[in-house]
């Protein structure tokens, strides 16, 4: 069967292996072809789910796979064969070989590392690592750490073991991701356990470039820390990431930081109200103006401080960017 599917079908190995195992539950529980063809489940999903199937739980099981990608299966998995912790370890890997072939297309093995001098220029998505589902809420983290990162969890546990004897290196891991996101988060949202002023004692007018700390951490904390754009059919942006204060009156037009004039949108959505707010119009003739009598400068503001809303002219002229695309389509999709 194996061959056949190589040699006749053309098939690579794991296609074949896949197509097989899929072929073998579905004599089991023949409900799965059926879901497969109206695109119900997919391969993947079938391969991973059908070791869990049982003649009692199959109707149940997969109704609940119906429509799920493969890591929500994972998860459905994780919860009806829940797996033990795996323990704590730090391991040698054995020394990478050079590679001889410069700059590979597949991802090299994820570096993952906790100094923010340490990383380097590829996208911290691209190269996340996907925590694996053992059991509900429970998940297994790999990554591979350089010497100097080793060594300062193993000085942190050090120091925690003084208070907490037991602590191992997911409650020294926690600590420290704890303390970095309270401290990144502070800092966005101007959070503090002692705030120096109120938002009563806080002068709003329009004269500083900065948005004070009380406005911006009344504006994150009445926003719940997530854009506030709302598209027509009435559905609000999720973006959490790389908001921005944006003001309702604008800056430029004598706006100031009162609490009702600033709001959270994320950046693409902060970008969309600058070229409405200023009109296309203002823009393609900013565009055009290196030399020209200037259009009043649309200002904007990130992380509370006072930003041209173009201010590199070059950024203007040259070719759309895959960011600019893929702001372009996260508009469009909440505008459509
Ligand atoms: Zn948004």
């Amino acid at each position: 069967m194996f061959t056949y599917c190589i040699e006749v079908l053309n098939l690579s190995e794991p296609e074949a292996y896949l197509r097989i195992a899929v072929a073998r539950a579905s004599r089991a529980h023949p409900l799965l072809l059926e879901m497969l063809a109206d695109g119900r489940i997919h391969l993947s999903g079938i391969a991973k789910i059908a070791p869990h199937l049982t003649m009692e739980n199959h109707a149940e099981v997969l109704r609940r796979a119906t429509h799920k990608s493969k890591r929500q299966i994972e998860e459905l998995i994780a919860e009806l064969s829940p797996r033990p912790d795996v323990p704590a370890v730090i391991r040698k890997l054995p020394a990478r070989k050079p590679s001889p072939m410069p700059a590979p297309l597949t991802a090299p093995s994820p570096r993952v590392q906790l100094r923010p001098d340490g990383v380097t220029s590829p996208p911290a998505t691209a190269f996340a690592p996907k925590p694996e589902p053992l059991a509900p809420s429970r998940y297994k983290v790999q990554f591979t750490a350089d010497a100097k990162l080793k060594e300062k969890l193993e000085r942190l546990t050090a120091l925690m073991r003084h208070s907490d004897p037991e602590a191992d290196l997911a409650d020294v891991i926690d600590a420290a991701v704890t303390a970095k996101l309270e401290r990144l988060e502070a800092k966005r949202a101007a959070r503090t356990s002692a705030p120096r002023k109120s938002i009563e004692q806080t002068d709003t007018t329009p004269g500083s470039r900065y948005i004070p700390a009380a406005v911006r951490r009344a504006v994150h904390e009445r926003d719940g820390g997530r854009c506030t754009f709302v598209n027509a059919q009435g559905r609000r942006c999720s973006e959490s990431s790389r908001l921005e204060f944006h003001h309702e009156r604008p800056f430029a037009r004598g706006g100031g930081h009162e609490l009702d004039n600033v709001r959270l949108l994320c950046r693409a959505h902060n970008r969309y109200r600058a070229e409405r707010d200023y009109g296309r119009d203002t823009m393609d003739r900013y565009r055009r103006a290196a030399s020209r009598a200037r259009e009043p400068e649309p200002v904007y503001f990130v992380n509370g401080i006072r930003r041209d809303a173009f201010p590199d002219k070059r950024v203007l002229g040259r070719q759309p960017t895959k960011r600019d695309r893929a702001a372009r389509r996260h508009r469009a999709a909440l505008d459509d």
